[in-house]
């Protein structure tokens, strides 16, 4: 039988590939681009598209394509083939390096925010060769950058790649002075934790609102929900489990480090965990994990629903993003050391989060804003809008005696002095998860959760990865040549636990006092929605900082605002037609007809014995009665408010309308179908209810 070690990456150009594929001198010349961001010359190109098309037909493959990830938020592909006619007639098959280095897809058809003129269609996609490789069905993907001609990114790899290089740089510059010459590269690294539903796919196919939307617009709470704990880690069902199974082996042979998977709170609620990689890496495999789940649960019977709030008052999902920095040589930065100098290594690593966070609220918020996720930020089970840091209660004691020049409770000196001392040990906190902080350090690594689990990974780490370099830069500018480090490194450090412990919170972050006095006393941002923080991304300080990093230009940001709003605005309005379409075309006439069959029952028992009082016919055919006016009107409302979106006159106002109009219409007219719902016949009712849905898995 085959083991999991025998097929594990067997459809990746991986390093053990190119080892045995290349010769040692283009292999070693590849290895520096990969690992050192050296150029790669087009000799080196041509003789790795050679043995990579080699692999690939071996493996079957007979097209190859330069897999991207524009701002839709999923990946592209255009699939040429390999073949190529020969002048006798006969077919060959050929790759050239510069086929490999660049494509040019017609670009006309994404999202580019006016940073593409109409007459300029082109685009083109530049081969990342940090990124291995892969064949999927019969095609060979090559992980590429996607740019316009004029060179502004229109894909998430770009930025992503341009904010590791800034955090390198920075982080190089640190560690430096802590006299660390040998150190090659810093790299951030993630381990994205997805949450998930599964459905059948019979049920789905019966609801309009999940295929157009990808969550329910309508469905009145079910008898029994996520009340009783019973499905958090509780045994998988066996037609889960053969999903779970085949994704398992799917992603195993993309080279993909599916590790855990288990029950989450909610019925029908699942997630998976890959070993933590490069964030490059890690945010390609999270874009392809994505899509093969899709694919897989199809070949179950099942769909898998990856949008934030697929049903209300049900749990919904997120992605965990774990993030953490370690140089070359694999020493984890935001690990505490064991000497005196790597505790103060780590303290500065620290402090440059902590800054990096209460600094940059705003654009961690921004990075997760989608319209799917405003429905889960803020709502009881995921963190709030408002950013807070969790550190724990022993590394929170450090700080505080740093800032205060107290001793710490578990140190036998009067005060602790960075460099000198050696820091407690404190224990990585696996009791306290405090799972309600929205940034978690977790002894580490940071764990981010306000992600969405449809969003793509790439945007909280550019902005994660930027907002860290910026805090090292002024960390480093600041320590570069002073005479005493270590007084100059100790003050720094105090300056930053002064000035930024706002944002650091051990509390409850679920709790109304907590938003209270964040956004009150503290003075913490507190951005509800995709419209509130969106335009916030061009404020002065991000631009500024953003484009001195050089991880985006103003007007790559500029496109970038607008299309995200774009895309609040398109999907919003898209439910919003939904909704009048379902009420208008099903929930109305299945309930009037609900009411005249009850109504002809109460004549046909009157015609028997008329005096027959028929009270529960006749008040239940005022109370539907009374409903479908409600929905009637409430559908009008809808509907008008979608017309009127036509009077905005750009698409910040157009966002703001939404915001304040359409989801209220939207959510009155909920209200209204869902109370009827209670009331009619189930088998009148046009679709199936939450009951069916939830557990329709068995
Ligand atoms: P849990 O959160 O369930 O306790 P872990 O802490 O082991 O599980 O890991 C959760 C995720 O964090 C996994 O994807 C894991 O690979 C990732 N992870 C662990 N260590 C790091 C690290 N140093 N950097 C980034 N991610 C990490
Ligand atoms: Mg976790």
């Amino acid at each position: 039988m085959k083991t999991v070690s025998d097929y594990f990456g067997e459809n990746v150009f991986d390093d053990r590939v190119m080892k045995a594929t290349l010769s040692a001198k283009v292999y070693n010349s590849l290895k520096q681009t990969i690992d050192e961001g050296k150029a790669l010359d087009i000799s080196v190109a041509n003789a790795v598209a050679a043995a990579m098309k080699q692999w690939a037909i071996s493996k079957g493959a007979t097209h190859f394509t330069h897999w991207f990830q524009p701002l839709t938020g999923i990946t592209a592909e255009k699939h040429d083939g390999f073949i190529s006619p020969s002048p006798d007639g006969s077919v060959i098959m050929e790759f050239s390096g510069k086929e490999l280095i660049k494509g040019e897809p017609d670009a006309s058809s994404f999202p580019s925010g006016g940073l593409r003129a109409t007459f300029e269609a082109r685009g083109y996609t530049a081969w990342d060769p940090t990124s291995y490789a892969f064949i999927k069905g019969k095609t060979l993907c090559i992980p590429t950058a996607f740019c316009s001609y004029g060179g502004h990114a229109l894909d998430k790899k770009t930025p992503l790649l341009r904010s590791m290089e800034a955090l390198n740089k920075q982080a190089l510059r640190v560690l430096k002075l802590f006299g660390n010459d040998t150190v090659k590269r810093v790299v951030s690294s993630v381990g994205p934790e997805q949450e998930y539903f599964l459905i059948t796919k019979e049920m789905y196919d019966k609801r309009p609102d999940l295929r157009f939307c990808g969550r329910t617009l309508f469905g009145a709470k079910p008898p029994k929900g996520q009340e009783m704990d019973d499905h958090y880690f509780g045994a998988i069902k066996p037609r889960v489990a053969a999903f779970m199974e085949e994704l398992n082996d799917e992603l195993w042979k993309l080279g993909i480090m599916a590790k855990t998977e288990h029950n989450e709170v909610a019925p029908a609620q699942h997630e998976l965990a890959p070993i933590y990689t490069t964030t490059n890496v890690a945010t390609d495999h999270n874009q392809l994990t994505m899509e093969i789940m899709q694919k897989v649960a199809q070949k179950h019977g099942l769909v898998c629903l990856l949008h934030e709030k697929p049903f209300a008052g049900v749990n919904g999902s997120g992605k965990h993003n774990n993030w953490s920095l370690a140089t070359d040589a694999g020493q984890n930065l935001l690990s505490p050391g064991e000497t005196p100098y790597e505790n103060a290594q780590f303290l500065l690593f620290l402090c440059a989060v902590i800054k990096a966070v209460d600094d940059y609220q705003d654009l961690l918020r921004i990075s997760v804003a989608t319209a799917g996720n405003d429905h889960r930020l803020g709502a009881n089970e995921a963190p709030p809008a408002v950013i807070s840091m969790f550190v724990g209660d022993e590394l929170g004691a450090v700080l505080d005696a740093i800032e205060n020049d107290t001793p710490y409770k578990g140190a036998e000196k009067t005060q602790m002095k960075l460099g000198v001392d050696v820091l407690p040990k404190f224990n990585r906190d696996t009791t306290d998860r405090n799972r309600t902080s929205p940034f978690a350090f977790t002894g580490n690594k940071f764990e981010f959760r306000m992600l969405g689990s449809s969003n793509s990974i790439a945007c909280a780490n550019i902005m994660l990865n930027a907002a860290v370099a910026e805090s090292l830069r002024v960390y480093a500018d600041r320590l570069e040549g002073v005479s005493d480090f270590e007084t100059a490194l100790h003050d720094m450090i105090k300056k930053t636990i002064k000035d930024h412990k706002r944002i650091i919170f051990n509390g409850n972050g679920y709790d109304d006092a907590w938003i209270k006095e964040a956004t009150e006393v503290r003075g913490l941002l507190n951005y509800r929605t995709t419209p509130d923080c969106m335009p916030h991304l061009l404020d002065k300080k991000n631009v500024d900082m953003l484009t001195s990093h050089k991880v985006f230009s103003v007007e790559e940001l500029q496109s970038r605002c607008e299309i995200m709003l774009e895309n609040y605005c398109k999907t919003v309005t898209i439910e919003a037609n939904t909704m009048v379409t379902m009420a208008k075309t099903q929930i109305l006439p299945a309930v009037a007809k609900f009411a005249a069959e009850t109504a002809a029952d109460a004549l046909s028992k009157k015609a028997l014995d008329p005096a027959l009082s028929c009270e529960y016919e006749t008040s239940l055919v005022k109370k539907l009665s009374g409903l479908t006016d409600t929905i009637a009107i409430k559908t009008d409302d809808l509907q008008k408010a979608i017309i009127k979106l036509q009077d905005a006159e750009d698409i910040v106002k157009e966002s703001v309308m939404i915001r304040d109009g359409i989801l209220s219409e939207m959510c009155a007219l909920r209200v209204a179908c869902d109370e009827a719902e209670t009331v009619t016949d189930k088998s009148y009712w046009p679709f199936p209810s939450y009951a069916d849905i939830l557990f329709s898995v068995r």
